[in-house]
């Protein structure tokens, strides 16, 4: 059967770099990912991400510095209280942090984020930044994942040494969230007018999401000029509202990724966040130890699906990639 021409011209379109309109972008989204042309959006997400970044890829990581049960509420987490997978309170020693930054920044990442759920302390959480940052080197983009917050808290998380921020609008924020995404967009906006650069992705894309929201939810992303960016597809944590659903894996991950990469074009850079979508246009992916939102493990490195760094960097290797040595750039100022 031949490969439809359409399809053909929408990759070509989104392989000269200038990206692709919203309609264009849900007409990509439309194909099924286990086709010719899927095969072939998947090259031109590669061939495009490879220009966006030179053929370097990187490897970011994150530390999961608390398993307290949630009240936000957002169902596909394990955080969340309503799923009752999470103590009231468990939080992560300093000591035990410190230890895994040092052992991060010897392992060679190219950025770090230090991640809590919305019941942690903000205050406390700028101290353990300010430890962490002491113990980095000075060059490492330190990132924060916490709950939203204000534009004086923005400042204070800059003073603390932090450069950036991951937050997002999530797919049905608001629905099946306690959240507004009014709200997350206003923290999106404080954290930029501190200073504070802002890595931000569509997630968590569940079976329910058509080719349109998802496509729309990438272009309002992008009006947020984010520093990097990416696709989660929604992980079906057992004991969630979601448990149930198919568990989608490489193939569909590295399609939607792909799509995301032609849609956005040349810019962000960075655009992935998953090393299995590494042959089809993600050019960084994540490591993570500590506690995970899509696992029920308080060490997710060790009894959850959290990824090594030697493993991530082999993987984006084994799919052509050379690795990014030292930070990440454009997130230090
Ligand atoms: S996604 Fe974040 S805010 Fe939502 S329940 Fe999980 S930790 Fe809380």
């Amino acid at each position: 059967m031949p490969i439809d021409k359409r399809i053909v011209d929408l990759v070509d379109k989104g392989m000269s770099g200038e990206g692709l309109t919203e309609e264009e972008g849900a007409e990509l989204l439309s194909v099924n990912p286990y086709t010719f042309e899927s095969a072939h959006i998947r090259w031109g997400g590669y061939m495009l991400a490879r220009k966006a970044s030179g053929g370097m890829a990187e490897v970011h990581a994150q530390i999961g510095m608390d398993a307290s049960a949630c009240p936000k509420n957002c169902q596909f987490c394990s955080f969340a209280a309503c799923n009752g997978l999470r103590p009231p309170k468990a939080e992560m020693p300093k000591d035990e942090v410190i230890e895994y930054a040092k052992a991060y920044n010897e392992a060679g990442v190219n950025l770090m984020c230090l991640m809590v759920t919305a019941a942690y302390d903000f205050d406390k959480f700028l101290d353990m930044g300010a430890s962490v940052r002491e113990v980095i080197n000075p060059d490492m983009p330190l990132m924060a994942n916490i709950d939203d917050f204000s534009y004086e808290q923005a400042v204070k998380l800059k003073e603390a040494g932090f450069d950036a921020v991951y937050h997002v609008v999530h797919m049905g924020e608001g629905k099946i969230t306690t959240i507004k995404p009014e709200t997350r967009i206003a923290t999106m906006e404080n954290a930029k007018k501190a200073g504070l650069k802002l890595s931000s992705c569509v997630e968590p894309i569940g079976p329910e999401h058509t080719p349109q929201e998802i496509s729309k939810h990438i272009h309002q992303l992008m009006k947020l000029d984010p520093l990097s960016t990416g696709v989660g597809l929604r992980v079906p944590v057992p004991g969630s509202p979601f448990a149930n659903d198919p568990h989608r894996g490489a193939i569909d991950w590295s399609f939607y990724m792909a799509c995301m990469r032609l849609i956005v074009g040349l810019t962000p850079k960075l655009c992935g966040n998953a090393d299995i979508a590494a042959d089809s246009g993600a050019n960084y992916g994540w490591a993570e130890v500590g506690t995970n939102p899509r696992d029920d493990s308080s060490h997710t490195d060790k009894t959850g699906i959290g990824r090594g760094v030697k493993t991530s960097q082999y993987n984006f290797m084994l799919a052509g990639w050379q690795i990014l040595e030292g930070p990440s750039q454009g997130w230090r100022e």
